[in-house]
């Protein structure tokens, strides 16, 4: 019971930040933490989770279903438990609309450009999710084929979700792809990209057992074959990008970004 006592002050606590870091507004988001094998502690519908109390959550069983709690469940619960059913490592769940990050997941663009090094060790790179309407089994669909994989992923004109070993970590990789969307949006402004190349890529998955609490599988992201994926507004920036774009497993965003 005191795990229980525990969890609840850490998605107030949780809840709270993403309120305050603008993470969210009004009542969006959602927060939950896996109880034990049969059970989820979830944030309630209708209310904002930057105000909550510890008795304001509710419990869920793996099928939905609401066993203890005054308010409604979550709509996106099913979500929650997808990314549970398929990921028995994961203990905390995060969801919120982080504004530079959920603009990027609006403009279609996937965050899957190895810009920045602490990123690559710990997500490798933030997929985008086809859009699925809130609320409904096509949301968690659309997510389906990426959990396994990866930790952190965009909803397209939605959001971000991001999960972990405990409810921590996974604010923390929200953290995270906000604070990167806002570099990659920077190096988007300045014209300029300059991505790290595939010989630094190996060395940065060689250091990811280095890190403590590292554990991602997600693939890391592609770049040149030739080095450097410098980019630059030069012609021979441009046709470097486009070398590199072709290598991305998802090269529709590249070409967007140059515009
Ligand atoms: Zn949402």
């Amino acid at each position: 019971m005191s795990g229980e006592h525990q969890l609840r002050r850490e998605i107030v606590t949780i809840g709270r930040a993403l309120h305050e870091r603008g993470f969210i507004a009004a009542c969006d988001g959602n927060l939950s933490a896996r109880l034990d094998r049969d059970r989820i502690l979830v944030t309630p519908s209708g209310m904002s989770k930057g105000a909550m109390r510890a008795s304001d959550l509710v419990i869920v069983n793996m099928e939905g279903r609401k066993t203890r709690g005054r308010r409604e469940v979550s709509s996106e619960i099913g979500m929650h438990l997808l990314i549970y059913r398929m990921r028995p490592d994961v203990r905390g769940i995060v969801h919120a609309h982080p504004r530079t990050a959920t603009g990027f997941a609006a403009a279609g663009l996937p965050l899957n450009q190895p810009l920045v090094c602490e990123v690559v060790i710990g997500l490798g790179q933030i997929p985008l999710a086809p859009y699925g309407t809130p609320g409904t089994p096509e949301l968690a669909k659309t997510l389906e084929p990426l959990v396994p994989q990866y930790d952190a992923i965009l909803m397209a004109n939605h959001g971000v979700v991001t999960y972990g070993a405990d409810l921590q970590s996974a604010y923390m990789k929200m953290e995270t792809v906000e604070h990167f969307a806002q570099i990659a949006l920077v190096t988007h402004v300045l014209g300029q990209q300059k991505l790290i190349d595939s010989a630094d890529l190996e060395k940065l998955v060689a250091a990811r057992s280095k890190y403590l609490g590292v554990n991602s599988a997600a693939p890391m992201p592609v770049c040149s074959p030739n080095g450097n994926g410098a980019a630059s507004n030069t012609s021979e920036g441009r046709r470097r990008k486009q070398r590199s774009s072709a290598d991305l497993r998802d090269s529709e965003p590249v070409s967007q970004l140059e515009n």
